[in-house]
């Protein structure tokens, strides 16, 4: 197992068994125990998710928080529910993932280059963490973006990923442009090495010299209904990652 696979599953099984946020917990065990009619034969997951996809990967998909009845009920980020399904057929139509379906957590789909994670681990109500929520779960994201040392893309899902990202880079010590870039789809910012008086930053893995931060509209039925999100828009966003990998 390479040092990056190691660190990941350590992470992963710290990930599972946390109880950090109360609110939370309580939330997501409760949702697990009365479920939605249609899954009522199911048994949830009802537990944090943890990331998933390629330890080799070049990109980071960060997301906002697992679904209540999508990655709370199946365990895996975005599976079993239409943002999900909007996530995974683009990145299939991009060659990075191996089928456009997500429907459970061993129904055979592999990344090809890509991880997915979230800034909360825990479906919170109304999709809506508080920043104390945020800020509890935010070392597991700060140790994904320290082991995925191949990361040269991060894609941020909505404006919650794109200030959390930006809040960890800063308080590593990475130089960021002022003011600080506001979310918008398809705005990016150059991650560099190094805070602007050239001191050296921390840490390795996507906060390194050369890597690029990208803004996506979240896939969530809000945006895709409304057609503020359309596939042609949502695969910019993989073409733009896949040039800016080189
Ligand atoms: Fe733990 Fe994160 Fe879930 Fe809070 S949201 S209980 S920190 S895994």
């Amino acid at each position: 197992m390479s040092p990056t696979s190691n660190a990941l599953a350590r992470l992963e099984a710290e990930v599972v068994a946390c109880r950090r946020c109360p609110r939370l917990v309580a939330w997501r065990e409760e949702v697990a125990r009365t479920k939605r009619a249609s899954f009522r034969d199911e048994e949830y997951w009802g537990r944090p998710v943890p990331g998933f996809g390629d330890p080799a990967g070049w990109l980071l998909i960060v997301g906002l928080a697992p679904a209540a009845h999508g990655a709370n009920r199946t365990g895996r980020m975005f599976t079993g529910d239409r943002s999900g399904d909007w996530l995974y057929r683009a990145l299939h139509r991009a060659g990075l993932a191996t089928q456009p379906d997500s429907a459970y957590r061993d129904d055979g789909l592999r990344l090809n280059g890509a991880y997915i994670t979230a800034g909360v681990r825990c479906a919170p109500p109304g999709n809506r963490p508080t920043p104390a929520e945020r800020d509890a779960c935010r070392p597991y994201l700060e140790r994904e973006l320290e082991a995925l040392r191949a990361v040269r893309v991060v894609v941020a899902l909505g404006g919650f990923a794109w200030a959390n990202v930006l809040r960890i880079l800063r308080d590593r010590g990475v130089w960021l442009p002022r003011p600080t870039p506001r979310f918008a789809h398809m705005a990016e910012v150059p991650i560099r090495n190094g805070s602007a008086d050239g001191a050296p930053a921390e840490g390795a893995g996507a906060t390194r010299e050369g890597a690029w931060l990208i803004g996506s509209y979240h896939p969530s039925q809000q945006n895709t209904f409304t057609g503020k999100l359309t596939e042609e828009m949502f695969d910019a966003v993989w073409r733009r990652a896949l040039e800016l990998k080189g």
